[in-house]
């Protein structure tokens, strides 16, 4: 059995290729690339030469099964165009064709734009959705984004120059007045942070170029600081008619409010 190694690259700056990744590159015979020109790029700024084979967005099965081929006479890479294979990228269609076949995958973690970007928010948070690309019809896309303004947690989104507008305006409709913070090309040479809400950021990005990721503010982050206990014991009491109890009523109950586990848990006991 071979080793399918899944090898994040920069999403930028070429500077942050890890060193693994530049001995991994250089060493393996052959390198799964989802655009072969890109990775050409790439692999000559660290001078290596392998065999290149190209996994484009829509892998057919047959192409798939003669990568995995490929794989069955010796270890392998996978790169992306950028960041971290298999995030909202075809990365994801050969690790699971690999590990259909019996192989071994390892990750070789580095750069990926969703986390990139979390990392400034300067939001407290232990939990957020990562979606990716949204949908693109208007209908499904407000579906989603409704959805995800129940999330606590910051929420993620991948979105090209082109729809940003149009998925601001959604934004702004699914999920009124929460903070933004959009990073625009990121680690890049116009590498721009934009914090503030949707109707802001449609003023500010009149003519949006590069890549983008949105972090919408999570919906724990906008409740009210200071919720009364009588609110949080009303939250209970509806919680609880609904024949909920034990830790899923306390949950819930956070959640709603906003109010710490302390308080919720001590009010659930009726202290
Ligand atoms: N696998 C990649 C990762 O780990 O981040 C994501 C691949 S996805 C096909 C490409 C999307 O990621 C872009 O449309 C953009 O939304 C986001 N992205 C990638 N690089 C970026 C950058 N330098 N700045 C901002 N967004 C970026």
């Amino acid at each position: 059995m071979s080793t399918l190694y899944v090898v994040a690259t920069p999403i930028g700056n070429l500077s942050d290729l890890t060193s693994r990744a530049i001995e991994m590159l250089s060493s393996v015979p052959v390198v799964a690339a989802e655009d072969t020109r890109v990775a050409k790029k790439l692999l000559s700024h660290i001078e290596a030469t392998p065999q290149l084979e190209s996994l484009h967005g829509h892998t057919s099965p047959n192409r798939l099964a003669q990568i995995v081929q490929l794989l069955d006479e010796g270890d392998m890479a996978v790169v992306t165009d950028a960041g971290t294979p298999g995030i909202s990228d075809p990365g994801s269609s050969l690790v699971q064709a690999a590990v259909k076949a019996g192989h071994d995958v390892t990750p070789l973690p580095g750069p990926s734009a969703a986390v990139t970007a979390l990392s400034i928010t300067g939001w407290s948070f232990d939990r957020f959705l990562f979606i990716g690309f949204l949908p693109r019809k208007k209908n499904e896309q407000l579906a989603t984004l409704q959805d995800a303004a129940r999330e606590p947690g910051p929420v993620v989104v991948y979105e090209s120059p082109h729809r940003i507008k149009t998925t601001l305006k959604n934004i702004d409709d699914a999920l009124p007045e929460r903070q933004l913070v959009i990073c625009r090309e990121l680690t890049k040479l116009f590498e721009e942070t934009f914090r503030g809400t949707a109707p802001e950021a449609l003023a500010h990005f009149e003519e949006p170029r590069g890549e983008f990721v949105l972090v919408i503010e999570g919906a724990g982050a906008s409740k009210p600081v200071e919720v009364s206990d009588q609110e949080i014991q009303q939250t209970l009491e509806s919680i609880r008619s609904e024949g909920v109890g034990g830790r899923t009523l306390v949950d819930r109950a956070i959640e709603i409010t906003g109010a710490s586990r302390k308080r919720v848990y001590r009010l659930s006991l009726g202290k």
